[in-house]
């Protein structure tokens, strides 16, 4: 079929321009081999073809309004594996873009519409007041940052507001502070990486969020950043140059590495478990860090580290990235009942990880599933704590 020809079929005319501009033509390169399908997730938990979205694609014949759009938790799996180098992620987040141009949202992606109000006026996805962002850090000793501190620790929006996740943020203060570490917060006037919601399809609100950081960190003279969000981590690393500004950043399980390495922090304490380590999506398999977590969980004493079954490049994901953390999935297509289940396989009393997401979905997992045996679900900097 001549290009013409299909432009003409379209049934929305920006898909192909969008799916052009996300490097479409290597979606013509797809030969339907099938390996996206046989390495996804989903089709462990239910029937899902990325194969099926790409030829699709490449034809501009998508339907937008399917449910399918929206599933891609943009894990990063397929795209390693594809011998054709079809970028499958991108082509998911052009057709949402597409999906928003005309306001489609099935059903199961309305709450990912929803959240734009929110990241909109109060510059995070959960509904809560910017002026509470530094709530947690309350009666903590944590400082406003001032120039010429060593790190801004960039705290995120599950950590600041999350009832369970702001453990993991005051567990992390009072290790860089037990290390001697010169750092402040920036409080309300930190907002929203943006990271999910632009892998949903919200561009425009993706370039405010990161506009109004970068003007903050400019204005506040900061250098250096350490998050606890590997979805923090990836958008500053990897998507902030784009507004040619760089800033050092580093995730906190390379930070701590680095602090133990450097013998800052000194670990003492013994948290004699069994642990087993998930590595989240945007930390391992999008940006590479695989040993500093583990490096940091075999410098506690007393705890043994385990392997998962599915590990680093290969890891299973939680099933919350790509903007799926807002959407409800069913029982029996969770993918961190899955990790649960694997962690449980090979012994573990406690799953670590270091995402926000993984914590969400593996508790909301054991929530569901109580009484069932399952391990503990602990975030990296709450058995650092515990050892200090
Ligand atoms: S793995 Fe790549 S070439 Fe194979 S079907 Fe999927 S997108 Fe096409
Ligand atoms: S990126 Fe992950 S969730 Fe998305 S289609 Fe590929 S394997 Fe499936």
């Amino acid at each position: 079929m001549a290009r013409d020809d299909w432009e003409t079929v379209a049934p929305f005319p920006e898909t192909l321009a969008e799916i052009r501009e996300a490097n479409g033509e290597t979606y013509r390169y797809c030969y339907q081999c099938g390996k996206c399908d046989a390495v996804c997730p989903w089709n462990r938990v239910r029937g899902f073809s990325m194969r099926r979205i790409v030829r699709e694609a490449s034809f501009g014949l998508t339907e937008i309004e399917s449910e399918d759009v929206w599933r891609c938790t943009t894990c990063g799996t397929c795209p390693q594996e594809c011998p054709r180098g079809v970028q499958q992620v991108e082509l998911g987040v052009a057709l949402r873009r597409v999906a928003s141009k005309y306001d489609v949202f099935p059903a199961g992606a309305r709450p990912a519409r929803a959240v734009r109000a929110s990241l909109t006026l109060e510059g995070n996805p959960l509904n809560e007041e910017r002026a509470r962002r530094g709530d947690w850090a309350r009666d903590l000793g944590v400082r406003p940052f001032e120039e010429g501190m060593e790190i801004l620790y960039f705290v995120g929006c599950y950590y600041s507001y999350d009832r369970r996740l702001r453990k993991a943020a005051a567990a992390t203060a009072r290790i860089l502070q037990r290390a001697g570490v010169r750092f402040g917060i920036l409080g309300e006037r930190e907002g929203c990486c943006g990271e999910s919601v632009r892998k949903t399809g919200a561009e425009q609100l993706f370039r405010e969020l990161a506009r109004a950081n970068i003007k903050t960190w400019i204005d506040a003279g900061v250098r250096r950043i350490v998050v606890s969000s590997p979805h923090c981590f990836h958008t500053f690393r990897n998507e902030y140059p784009e507004f040619q500004v760089h800033f050092e950043v580093l995730h906190l399980s390379q930070f701590l590495r680095d602090l133990l390495r450097d013998g800052r922090l000194k670990l003492t304490g013994s948290v004699p478990r069994r642990v087993a380590y998930h590595d989240p999506c945007y930390l391992g398999r999008h940006n590479g860090v695989f040993d500093e977590p583990r490096e940091v969980l075999r410098a506690v004493p007393g705890l043994e580290l385990l392997e998962l079954s599915d590990a680093r490049q290969r890891s299973l994901c939680c099933g919350g990235g790509g903007g799926r953390i807002w959407m409800d999935t069913p029982r029996g297509e969770r993918f961190s009942d899955l990790r649960l289940d694997q962690a449980r396989d090979v012994g573990a009393e406690a799953l670590a990880t270091a995402c926000p997401y993984c914590i969400t979905m593996f508790e909301d997992s054991r929530l569901t599933r109580e009484g069932e045996g399952l391990p503990a679900v602990l975030e990296l900097a709450e058995i650092v704590a515990e050892a200090l």
